[in-house]
């Protein structure tokens, strides 16, 4: 008997609309907060910094460089559970916040040079993955 079980869909709300919006047209979104120019990711209400709720975006460049790595071996849902063990990455992006993505490529290093690449995962979603960038 065959079973079809899908991933969950992203977790669309008002606040995080442009973010996921921004995935779907290619492009990796970050907030920068309107009073003091901070960016930030994920998407979140207010700024870490200043409180402002003052928000506006902005593309990232996509590169970065690995902070940590783990394999992951038991799917945090079952619409996972085909492509197991995957290797997610916590990547310090060029433009300064942290972003957490799964991993294409051979067994990631910390400081490892890295880009984004953003990948059709169903209809409805688009994933944030990682890959060495250039000479690896
Ligand atoms: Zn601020």
């Amino acid at each position: 008997m065959t079973e079809t079980v899908t991933k969950p869909e992203p977790p669309e709300s008002a606040l995080s609309a442009p973010y996921w919006q921004g995935l779907r047209d290619g492009r990796l979104l970050l907030q920068a907060c309107g009073a003091c120019g901070t960016l930030r990711h994920y998407p979140r209400l207010l700024c870490s910094a200043c409180f402002s709720d003052a928000v506006s975006w902005r593309q990232a460049s996509g590169h970065g460089h690995v902070h940590s790595w783990t394999v992951a071996h038991h799917a945090f849902h079952v619409g996972f559970r085909d492509e197991l063990p995957y290797t997610l990455v916590t990547v310090d992006l060029a433009e300064g916040p942290r972003a957490l993505g799964r991993w294409r490529g051979a067994t990631p290093r910390i400081g490892l040079a890295v880009k984004a690449i953003l990948r059709q995962a169903d209809a409805a979603a688009v994933e944030l993955w990682f890959e060495p960038d250039g000479e690896a």
